[in-house]
């Protein structure tokens, strides 16, 4: 993904004014074959919008979506047949995702009815197929989802994501819904899967400890930009940036040791639609500085696979901190 951008419209309020409400203002970050990387930041950074905009249920405004080497940003309904049938989402309601009048093999086979012309038979074969990799009981089949518990209408949502052996999952808390104990069968579940099917996750979580547990590697969003990004350990263990800090002082940790001081931060979150200058987050940053005010920083690269958008770490700022 690189620049990707998405301004939506925003009118009515006082004397009808037309607003943009920059959802997502510009991130750029790659996923490799096989691995999971998880987006996380508050509600309303612009994580799901992301989601929303790399699975193309949402058109960009702006920038680049690479899937298997192809540009999909500008696609055309007509040209993403290929991408609907690579590209997956597993939503975090399943009991708003799921229509509960349908059948479960209904479900999990809508899929092969949208993309394929197998036979009632071959598609019933695939379903119990299907059914049985998620941990389903074929014999639930004939049920209807209002039936079944949260964790098992995950499932059902996993079976039916996985119905068309797509390349790349879009997994939107997909366990937020659901109790601490089904939450790490289902976190297990989509990790079997992932070495199964060589399947590629873009997970989007507020849960940091979910994310500890799943990622490989995280990017931290805040008001729509992508302010630090890269390996999992070195995100938990070594936050560059002063909003990853903050975010991850507030995770509980059980070994008091290893206990971080809380950070609290000042102010409230800014309106996406009225976005600080400079660096989004010098409202609220404890370690804001002169130049933070009017300068956006930009993404700095700061070992393999690490960048961060902070002054702090310009280079010029890091000399004068010394
Ligand atoms: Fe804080 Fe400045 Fe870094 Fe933004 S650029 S996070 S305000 S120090
Ligand atoms: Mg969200």
């Amino acid at each position: 993904v690189r620049q990707l951008k998405k301004s939506f419209e925003l009118r009515g309020g006082l004397f009808r004014r037309r607003r943009l409400l920059q959802a997502v203002a510009g991130v750029s970050f790659s996923i490799a074959g096989g691995q999971t990387f998880s987006l996380v930041g508050e509600s309303g950074c612009g994580k799901s919008t992301t989601g929303r905009l790399i699975s193309r249920m949402v058109t960009p405004s702006g920038g680049e979506i690479w899937i298997d080497g192809e540009e999909i940003s500008g696609h055309k309904e007509s040209q993403l047949t290929e991408i609907r049938r690579k590209v997956q989402m597993i939503f975090q309601d399943p009991y708003a995702s799921l229509n509960p009048r349908m059948k479960v093999s209904d479900i999990i086979s809508e899929p092969l009815d949208i993309h394929t012309r197998l036979s009632a038979k071959e598609k019933r074969l695939k379903v119990s197929e299907m059914m049985e990799v998620v941990g389903l009981n074929e014999q639930q089949a004939n049920r209807y989802a209002h039936e079944f518990s949260g964790g098992q209408r995950q499932r059902i949502g996993i079976a039916r994501a996985l119905i068309m052996r797509p390349r790349l999952i879009i997994a939107d808390e997909p366990v937020s819904a659901l109790d601490v104990s089904v939450q790490s069968q289902i976190l297990n579940l989509l990790d079997d899967l992932q070495r199964e099917f060589q399947l590629t996750y873009l997970f989007i979580s507020h849960d940091l400890s979910v994310v500890e547990h799943i990622s490989d590697q995280v990017g931290v969003m805040y008001l729509g930009t992508m302010v630090e990004c890269g390996p999992k350990d070195r995100i938990f263990q070594e936050p560059l940036h002063p909003y990853t800090q903050a975010l991850l002082s507030s995770v509980p940790v059980p070994d008091p040791k290893l206990r971080r001081e809380k950070i609290l931060l000042q102010g409230d979150l800014p309106s996406p639609v009225n976005p600080p200058a400079g660096c989004k987050f010098h409202t609220r940053c404890p370690a804001c500085m002169e130049v933070c005010r009017t300068t956006e920083p930009a993404a700095v690269v700061q070992s393999p696979g690490h960048t961060v958008a902070c002054h702090l770490y310009d280079e010029g700022a890091v000399r004068a901190q010394a």
